[in-house]
């Protein structure tokens, strides 16, 4: 039972050292998501109500609040995504959502992205760990732990890009070919890919800043900087930078592991590495033990991020947040599948994840611990949603509500 004792609903502020100060009944804005989020969003309230609950017995619990954006935001106001919810999930610091349809002919590129993008959540924070008896095609997929940090704001997600023909394409290649001594032909089409200092820093520092509080052994810098040095080769070479430049006492890099330590990594100390994209595509196939926090440009972030998840059984399952300096949105990382909207049928671990990182986030670690063992006690016992039911046998196949409802009797 939930004690409607606890103290008045509050905001979540910022600390001056930009951390956050949690009151006990925090007001979470929320955004139920299209499609399918009006199945899986009432199944992950209910688990992290009740996990909240189970863990500090009353003491705490969530005031939430819908915002109302994407289709129900249309229908109701006009607006797929306003201004005012902006400024909302910004004040309140923290907020989670469902998956968002893309509205076509509106000149959106997409709600999510436009999300990121107006509130600067420059990291996208994805975990990636295997629930057993979850199928997998790796022969060990146990081996596999690791959280990949994706810039989200900049390279050739920047959407600066013109197409084939068009006065702006034949503008910048006439400058290239004429001042830049490029020989590119007239149809051609041009995308620019801007990575910069500033940007890749904040992201790295959030990696690795992540990495010593969670005691994790190294942060891993994914680039393709032997072909394109000035964009992927300068991440490699300003992540080590923001190592030694804000962690210097807590970090050290492969080449110091082996010099100076006979490649025993020191108590404490995060090991800062980085490998050339296609070869930690094959590594984390081979040694997947060997890696642990994955900080990357977009691009590479988005490619490692769904292949890891595949890796340990699919999308479906597969936590996510993007994250900023002032304020944190955690969601979904699958889409609406529309074709099961409304079935009650779909799996909603994706979303009850991703609330135990916001619990996390909140330092409601207790509440998130209890989210993921019962999450991970409900599929060992074989109750699973229609789509790891076709491929476990001998599980039960419920509906997405009948999930949620197994996942608390585990609480
Ligand atoms: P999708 O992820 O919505 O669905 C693809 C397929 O994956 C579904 O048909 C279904 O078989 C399966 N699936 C997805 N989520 C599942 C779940 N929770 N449980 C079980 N099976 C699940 O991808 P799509 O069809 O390419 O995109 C549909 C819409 O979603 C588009 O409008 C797209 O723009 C949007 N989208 C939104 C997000 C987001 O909000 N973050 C991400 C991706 C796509």
């Amino acid at each position: 039972m939930i004690n409607m004792e606890t103290s008045q609903p509050q905001k979540i502020t910022l600390k001056a050292d930009g951390t956050l100060d949690v009151p006990e009944t925090p007001i979470i804005p929320f955004i139920e998501g299209d499609g399918i989020g009006r199945d899986i969003w009432p199944a992950t309230r209910l688990v992290l109500d009740k996990a909240i609950d189970a863990a500090y017995g009353g003491r705490r619990r969530i005031e939430w609040l819908e915002l109302l954006v994407g289709e129900k935001g249309f229908h109701e106001t006009g607006e797929w995504l306003s201004e005012e919810a902006l400024a909302t999930i910004q004040d309140h610091v923290v907020a989670i959502k469902g998956p968002m349809t893309t509205p076509i002919g509106t000149g959106i590129r997409s709600l999510n992205v436009a999300i990121r993008q107006k509130l600067d959540l420059y990291a996208c924070v994805r975990p990636v760990r295997y629930i057993h008896p979850v199928p997998s095609p790796m022969k060990s997929p146990e081996k596999i732990d690791m959280v990949v940090f994706r810039e989200n704001t900049e390279d050739l997600y920047a959407g600066i890009e013109w197409q084939a023909g068009s006065d702006e394409a034949r503008k910048v290649i006439d400058f290239l070919n004429s001042q830049m001594g490029t020989e590119l032909s007239a149809m051609t089409g041009i995308g620019i890919k801007p990575i910069s200092e500033k940007n890749t820093k904040r992201l790295v520092a959030m990696a690795i800043a992540y990495a010593i509080e969670q005691g994790r052994s190294s942060v891993t810098l994914m680039h393709k900087g032997n072909i394109m040095k000035f964009t992927e080769g300068a991440f490699s070479r300003w992540g080590y930078e923001a190592a030694r430049e804000q962690f210097p006492g807590q970090t050290l890099t492969e080449a110091e592991l082996y010099d100076k330590h006979g490649g025993q990594r020191p108590e404490g100390k995060v090991v800062i590495k980085d490998r050339i994209a296609d070869m930690l595509f094959q590594q984390v196939l081979l040694r997947p033990d060997e890696f642990d926090v994955i900080a990357t440009p977009n691009l590479n972030g988005d490619y490692i991020s769904d292949a890891l998840a595949a890796q340990v059984g699919g999308l479906g399952m597969a936590p996510g947040a993007n994250i900023g300096d002032t304020c944190a949105v955690f969601e979904a990382t699958h889409g609406t599948a529309p074709k099961y909207a409304g079935l009650d049928k779909v799996n909603p671990s994706s979303l009850i994840l991703s609330g135990a990182m916001m619990l996390d986030h909140m330092g409601w670690k207790e509440a998130a611990d209890k989210v993921r063992a019962a999450l991970q006690a409900t599929v060992k016992d074989g109750i699973v949603t229609y789509d790891l039911a076709r491929q476990i046998q001998g599980a039960k196949e419920v509906k997405c509500s009948a999930f949620a409802k197994a996942i608390t009797e585990h609480l």
